[in-house]
C-alpha cells in the first residue's frame, strides 16, 4: 500500500499545518493510541519539520484500558492522578499544541461497570478542568483528527476482511479531511471563507431563539444576549490560526443554559465512554433534563447526565446540512468526529467561551451569569434528519427559516 503511505504523509502534514499550526520553538503533545503510531510518527516528524521544539506523546492502548476497567481497585476510577493533571497544566502554561487522536473502537467498554466509567468520567472531568478551560476558549492551539483501528474500522465495515476494512476507513477518513483535493491546505482555506460566510449570516440576525421540529423531536432553544455563531478555524490570542476538529462542517453556538423547552431525539448511534446510547430522547424544561431515555444504553446514558449539576443541560446547538460531504458518504461512523459533522447536533455539558462576546476572558462565574453553562464534560449527540425544519426567532417575533427538510433553508 505505497498510496497508503503516500496518503498519511500529505494527512500529517495537514495536521500540523492547518489543525495546530505548529510554530517555530512550540511544544507539541499528542495523544494517540500505540495502534496508529504510524501517523503519529509522521505527524512527529512533520512537527519537527515545522519547527517544533518537543514533540511529546502521551500513548495509550485499548486493550490495557479495558483491563484496568475489568480488574483495577474501585478506587481508581474516582482518584484522577495528579501527576496527570500538573503534566497537562504545565504543557498549557508552555504554550504547547495539542493534537488528538480518535481511534477507538466504539464500544470498546461494552459490559463494563457503568459505575465505573460514570465515577471515572467524574474524575477525569474534574482533573482537567483548567486544561478544558483553554481549550474552549482559544487559549491554545488544539485539534482533534482521526486514525483508523481495527476495532473501529471493523464497527463501520462489519463485513469486511480487518485489513479491508481498515483500509476503507482510511480512505473514508482522508475524503473527509479533503486529502482528494489537489491542495488539501487550499481546500480547507476555501472550506473555512465559506463557513465563516453562515456563521456572519447567522450573527446579523441577531436571533432570540430557535424551534426545532422533526418525527420525535420539538424542541426551543433560547440564546444568550450576546451569543455568538462561530465555525471552522479559531485563533488563539497570539493570533494563530488553528482547526479545532478535521474534519468539521458545523456552526455553533451556545443555548442559554435555563432557556431549553421541549424534548429531542437522537438519529445517530452515540459512541460514548466506549459504549453505545442509541434511540434516545431527552425531555427539558427550563434548560434542565427532566427525563432521558433510551432503547439501548440508558444506563450509561444516565451516568452521563448525573457527572455533575452542568451535565443536566447543554452547552452547544450546532448546525449542520443534512447534505454534507460525510453524511453523502453514507457511512455510519459511530464517532462523534464523524456524525456530529453529519447532523445537527447538540452537546449535554460544559459550553464555549467563545459563544458570547468578550467570553475568552470571562471568569466560570461570569460565564455562567452570561448564560453560557458550567460542567467537567462536554458531550456531542446527533439530531438531525432529513426532516428536521428549524425557524429562527428575531427580537421583533420576525420568523426567519433557518433549515427546511435538513437543510439550509
Ligand atoms: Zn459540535
Ligand atoms: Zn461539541
Amino acid at each position: 500500500m505505497e498510496q497508503l503511505e503516500q496518503q498519511l504523509q500529505r494527512y500529517a502534514e495537514l495536521i500540523v499545518k492547518v489543525g495546530v499550526n505548529v510554530q517555530q520553538g512550540q511544544e507539541v503533545f499528542i495523544s494517540s493510541q500505540i495502534e496508529t503510531a504510524p501517523l503519529t510518527r509522521l505527524v512527529a516528524a512533520e512537527a519537527y519539520r515545522a519547527g517544533a521544539g518537543n514533540v511529546y506523546v502521551d500513548w495509550n492502548d485499548d486493550t490495557v484500558s479495558r483491563l484496568k476497567y475489568d480488574h483495577a481497585a474501585p478506587e481508581v476510577f474516582s482518584n484522577f492522578p495528579e501527576w496527570e493533571t500538573l503534566k497537562r497544566n504545565s504543557f498549557v502554561e508552555r504554550g504547547a499544541c495539542f493534537i488528538s487522536f480518535v481511534s477507538s473502537g466504539p464500544d470498546v467498554l461494552k459490559g463494563v461497570d457503568p459505575q465505573r466509567i460514570g465515577a471515572y468520567q467524574k474524575a477525569a472531568g474534574a482533573g482537567l478542568v483548567n486544561f478544558r478551560r483553554a481549550v474552549q476558549s482559544d487559549k491554545v492551539a488544539w485539534t482533534v483528527a482521526a486514525a483508523a483501528s481495527a476495532d473501529w474500522a471493523n464497527k463501520v465495515f462489519p463485513g469486511d476482511e480487518p485489513e479491508l476494512a481498515v483500509n476503507k476507513l482510511w480512505l473514508a477518513i482522508f475524503d473527509a479531511v479533503r486529502l482528494h483535493e489537489e491542495d488539501p491546505v487550499e481546500a480547507w482555506r476555501a472550506h473555512d471563507q465559506s463557513l465563516h460566510g453562515k456563521v456572519d449570516w447567522l450573527n446579523g440576525l441577531r436571533l432570540r431563539k430557535l424551534r426545532y421540529r422533526a418525527a420525535g423531536t420539538d424542541l426551543t432553544v433560547e440564546l444568550p444576549d450576546r451569543h455568538l455563531w462561530v465555525g471552522a478555524s479559531s485563533v488563539t490570542p497570539d493570533g494563530v490560526r488553528f482547526m479545532a476538529n478535521m474534519p468539521t462542517e458545523e456552526v455553533f453556538t451556545a443555548p442559554r443554559r435555563d432557556g431549553v423547552d421541549g424534548y429531542v431525539s437522537s438519529t445517530k448511534p452515540l459512541s460514548f465512554a466506549g459504549n453505545i446510547i442509541d434511540r434516545f430522547k431527552l425531555t427539558f424544561a427550563l434548560g434542565r433534563i427532566v427525563k432521558a431515555e433510551a432503547e439501548e444504553g440508558e444506563e450509561i446514558l444516565r451516568q452521563l447526565v448525573e457527572t455533575d449539576e452542568g451535565t443536566h443541560y447543554l452547552g452547544e446547538m450546532a448546525l449542520v446540512p443534512h447534505r454534507s460531504p460525510i453524511s453523502e458518504s453514507n457511512i455510519l461512523f459511530y464517532n462523534t468526529l464523524f456524525d456530529e459533522n453529519a447532523s445537527n447536533h447538540f452537546a449535554i455539558g460544559s459550553g464555549y467561551a467563545f459563544n458570547v462576546e468578550g467570553g475568552k476572558t470571562m471568569s466560570p462565574e461570569e460565564l455562567a451569569a452570561s448564560g453560557i453553562n458550567q460542567s467537567v464534560a462536554h458531550v456531542d449527540f446527533m439530531v438531525g434528519s432529513a426532516e428536521m425544519d428549524i425557524d429562527g426567532y428575531q427580537e421583533d417575533g420576525t420568523i426567519v427559516p433557518i433549515f427546511r427538510g435538513g437543510n439550509w433553508a
